[in-house]
């Protein structure tokens, strides 16, 4: 047997070694949980999926999916109103992204802002390139001075962000896309439950990217299903660095009966929305701060019986959540959300259970 004089972690790339990757939510084992932490759907799916998937299986399963999954490309583009070519499918919004920072963030740094999605700096990490960290103030408005300073090729924003729910204006990103030398992409995972979203730009800017995701409006998280929509030049440079067969056979049946299903989402969404507005006034009533929400979850800056708040107040209330199986997300390590709680809006059920248990930890202090 050969033998190694080094571990075998010496042999990989110097900036792969010191790489740490994404953590991805907690998915807790067993039942009784009330899931709220990584802003899933708390309804099924469309009917329809199901059906399209079970007619998908069988023995077509022998056969390598559609490379280009050009129904789905196809029916996006009728739903935007842009051309097939200006759309591209992924293994989720991440592979999106992925391809993003392969194609445009290689020798230069890329931009993103602080707090967004922290996945970004992760792919960046992977690719060995730089990035720059554009941070938010309290405010959390876009911070034009800082972002027309930034030396980058490509700039993430997300819109609605996370975790604050915060939604930008198309009149912002179009002042941002307008003085941005280089690529813009407006990461649109939540834009189902938000005001406005970007995808009217998209015949005003070629530098314009928009993502979007199955995994929440559409209740399909499991199925890991994303895409993107931009010029037509970004689409095929997109198309030469993705896996050959990056959507799988039974996601590509599932997502296209989705997308055909609009009714069913905007049903869904609006739902959610409406949850969402309830609680927000709750907790607002409570002298709790909230951000107004344009996405599936609320970040609240809770106070305990004391009317204190601050990071010790959100992590105390956290763990009592957690305690009785209730499980939100709290990111302690930034100064503008480490007071802060994300609580992704549940059923009617689920959100009851969060509304009595906060009550009770506010009794028992
Ligand atoms: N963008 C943002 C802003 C997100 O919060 C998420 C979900 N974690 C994603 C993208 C990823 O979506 P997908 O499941 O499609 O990969």
């Amino acid at each position: 047997m050969m033998s190694l004089t080094n571990s075998p972690f010496e042999y990989a790339l110097p900036h792969i070694q010191k790489l740490r990757g994404y953590t991805p939510g907690f998915q807790p084992k067993g039942d009784g949980w009330v899931k709220i932490n990584t802003n899933e759907n708390p309804y099924p799916p469309s009917p329809a999926v199901e059906a399209a998937i079970k007619e998908a299986m069988g023995d077509a399963l022998r056969l390598y999916p559609d490379p280009r999954s050009d129904a789905l490309r196809e029916e996006a583009a009728k739903l935007h109103g842009v051309s097939s070519e200006q759309v591209i499918f992924g293994n989720g919004s991440d592979d999106i992204l992925n391809l993003l920072v392969r194609a445009f963030a290689q020798e230069s740094p890329a931009g993103y802002l602080l707090p967004s999605y922290s996945l970004y700096p992760v792919l960046c990490g992977i690719q060995g390139t730089g990035t720059v960290e554009v941070p938010f103030d309290r405010s959390m408005k876009l911070p034009f001075d800082a972002l027309a300073k930034i030396e980058a090729k490509i700039l993430f924003v997300t819109s609605p962000n996370a975790p604050t729910g915060v939604g930008f204006s198309n009149a912002d990103l179009s002042r941002l896309i307008e003085t941005f030398e280089g690529i813009v992409v407006v990461d649109e995972a939540y834009a189902d439950f938000a005001e406005e979203n970007a995808t009217e730009l998209l015949a005003k800017y070629r530098n314009l990217v928009v993502t979007r995701t199955f995994s929440k409006s559409y209740g399909l998280a499991g199925l890991r299903l994303g895409y993107g929509l931009a010029d037509k030049d970004v689409i095929s440079l997109l198309d030469r660095v993705r896996d050959s067969y990056n959507v799988n056979r039974l996601s590509q049946a599932g997502g296209l009966a989705a997308l055909k299903d609009q009714r069913y989402l905007k049903a869904v969404a609006e739902k959610i929305c409406r949850t969402r507005d309830y609680y927000r006034a709750e907790w607002e009533k409570l002298g709790w701060f909230c951000y107004p929400s344009q996405s599936n979850f609320l970040f609240v800056e809770p106070r305990n019986a004391a009317g204190e708040a601050g990071p010790k107040v959100a992590q105390e209330l956290f763990e009592y959540l957690k305690a009785n199986k209730i499980l939100i997300r709290y990111f302690p390590s930034n100064p503008l959300t480490e007071s802060f709680l994300r609580i992704s809006v549940g059923d009617e059920d689920q959100m009851l259970r969060v509304s009595e248990t906060i009550q009770k930890w506010l009794k028992n202090a």
